[in-house]
């Protein structure tokens, strides 16, 4: 929380009470209790005023999603806690987002990791993701304007693979891109409707499992047709 204004240095020591809270609270959904120290500390780290819009400010640490404009949201922060918790990251791991939004979660999985690939449909905020995020001093990650139901098979196989929107599959290029003992986390169910968190681990033969983590709610997966690409 260094550097931040007094007033939102407060209000994010609550919120980071009130993730740790939730975290107890869904544990028996989840199998975990609490943060572990490292994702803990990079929640922490990462200065949420900075990525929500010019005026949702004093909003910026209530545990509750944003809208960003675009019809897109800035996600929850306990939910973005959790889904980087089930992804057991280390600082060896390369991943690949899909979704990049305001670039909050983007900003914590650099924070945690080697290296982040992360696609965003829409192109203007995939050009102020990537501008956010230089500003900010990350390094370690890349930005891509595009659809990221086809993932980055340049940089695969990825350690984890995150999607921040909901369709109703698991995109078969992603799952090819994981890497055997990797852990994929995504929303599956139709927008506006019921969607359920599922983490696939795909083990180290090879093998896909899937189990259903609990329920959500996401803003939908949308499809680039090719020629826009
Ligand atoms: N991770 C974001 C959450 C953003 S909401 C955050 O921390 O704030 C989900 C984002 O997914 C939206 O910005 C939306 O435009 C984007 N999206 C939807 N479908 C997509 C696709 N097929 N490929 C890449 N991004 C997509």
């Amino acid at each position: 929380m260094t550097g931040e204004p007094e007033t939102f240095d407060r209000q994010h020591k609550r919120l980071m009470e009130e993730i740790e809270a939730e975290m107890r609270a869904t544990a028996s959904y989840t199998g975990r209790t609490s943060l572990s120290k490292r994702v803990l500390e990079a929640v922490a780290r990462v200065p949420r005023y900075r990525f929500v819009p010019d005026g949702s400010q004093a909003a910026a640490y209530v545990n509750a999603p944003l809208s960003i404009g675009h019809g897109q949201t800035i996600s929850q922060p306990y939910i973005v806690a959790m889904m980087t918790e089930m992804l057991d990251l280390d600082e060896d791991s390369i991943v690949l987002e899909v979704g990049t939004g305001s670039a909050y979660l983007a900003a914590i999985l650099a924070e945690l990791v080697k290296r982040l690939y992360t696609i965003e449909i829409v192109e203007p905020l995939a050009r102020q993701a990537a501008e956010k995020l230089k500003s900010l001093g990350y390094e370690n990650v890349e930005v891509r304007f595009g659809d990221g139901y086809n993932g980055w098979p340049e940089h695969a196989p990825f350690d984890a693979i995150m999607v921040t929107a909901t369709g109703d599959e698991i995109p078969p290029p992603l799952v090819s891109q994981l890497r055997p003992g990797g852990r994929m986390i995504l929303p599956l169910g139709r927008p506006y409707s019921f969607q359920k968190l599922v983490l696939v681990e795909k083990t180290p033969q090879g093998e896909i499992r899937q189990r259903d983590v609990l329920p959500v709610a996401f803003v939908p997966l949308r499809r680039l047709r090719d020629e826009e690409e």
